[in-house]
């Protein structure tokens, strides 16, 4: 699959009804496992650079409904990673601190420092997503947001952090799937939320709202990619390979060593 049909086109009026959450892939189950396992090394590879440079930073930022694939694809994709030169932030309801700043202020807190991945299960897009299918600030508010998050994700690409966003697409139906199998296993009844049902009866609204965020929001410095993601083994595939490319034309490179190290002796 060609990764540049799955960026919404910056400046596009973008609707996710028109992208098919099965995706379209020639290459198997099995293949896709097998090349995933060579990306990663390369990721790693990649990462290590990154890190020893010391001068770029990479941010990810993963948004998708309940059950959409977040966790999963955080545990599958980084798992060759060096966990020293990566964190993961997630984001949960805002805390009273953090409440009482503006809604980027708990964000930039948790931005990549240089030779970092910074990843973002969920992200200031909360604050156009939830915040404004429930109201929970006057539309005002919310519909000043894009331009500020634009400026925002601009400061961050000034200052040398490359930024990708992935929406994990799934269907409505293959939602309803993981949430019951959510409710059957002891290993995963700790991610079931009441709380998730009131959304999922809200999709049409979070659909609208994901839309205006991908169209408004998705810039050359900080692209938006849709990845169908009911095949979690596509998904994994697809974010992997959206990654590697986005580090290789990112191009780190080990610190040149001291000069001399040639004729260095290690004393007894
Ligand atoms: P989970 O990712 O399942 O742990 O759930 C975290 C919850 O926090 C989700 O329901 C999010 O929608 C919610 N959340 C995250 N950020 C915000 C925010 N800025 N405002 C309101 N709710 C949020
Ligand atoms: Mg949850």
């Amino acid at each position: 699959m060609n990764h540049s049909s799955l960026i919404v086109k910056p400046g596009s009026k973008f609707s996710l009804s028109e992208i098919d959450p099965e995706g379209q892939t020639n290459v198997s189950k099995d293949a896709a496992k097998y090349r995933l396992s060579k990306l990663q090394e390369k990721l790693s590879g990649l990462q290590s650079r990154l890190y020893a440079q010391g001068k770029q930073s990479l941010l990810v930022v993963m948004q998708a409904m309940d059950a959409g694939g977040k966790d999963g694809t955080i545990k599958t994709v980084f798992r060759d990673m060096n966990p020293q030169g990566m964190a993961v932030t997630s984001f949960k309801v805002p805390s009273t601190e953090e409440l009482a700043h503006d809604f980027l202020w708990r964000v930039h807190a948790k931005a990549p420092a240089r030779g970092m991945i910074g990843i973002f299960n969920r992200s200031h897009y909360e604050d156009v997503l939830i915040v404004r299918v429930n109201e929970l600030v006057p539309e005002s508010v919310w519909r000043s947001r894009y331009d500020q998050i634009n400026a925002f994700e601009k400061l961050l690409s000034d200052n040398g952090t490359r930024i990708v966003k992935f929406f994990l697409h799934i269907s409505k139906d293959e939602q309803k799937a993981r949430l019951e199998d959510r409710l059957k296993s002891p290993d995963e009844q700790w991610k079931f939320s009441m709380g998730d049902l009131p959304v999922r009866l809200k999709w049409g609204d979070y659909m609208d709202a994901y839309d205006d965020a991908l169209s408004n929001c998705s810039t050359d410095n900080a692209p938006w990619y849709v990845i169908p993601s009911n095949r979690k083994w596509l998904r994994n595939l697809l974010v992997t390979q959206i990654l590697v490319e986005t580090l290789e034309d990112m191009d780190p490179q080990y610190p040149a060593p001291e000069p001399g190290l040639e004729s260095v002796v290690i004393p007894d």
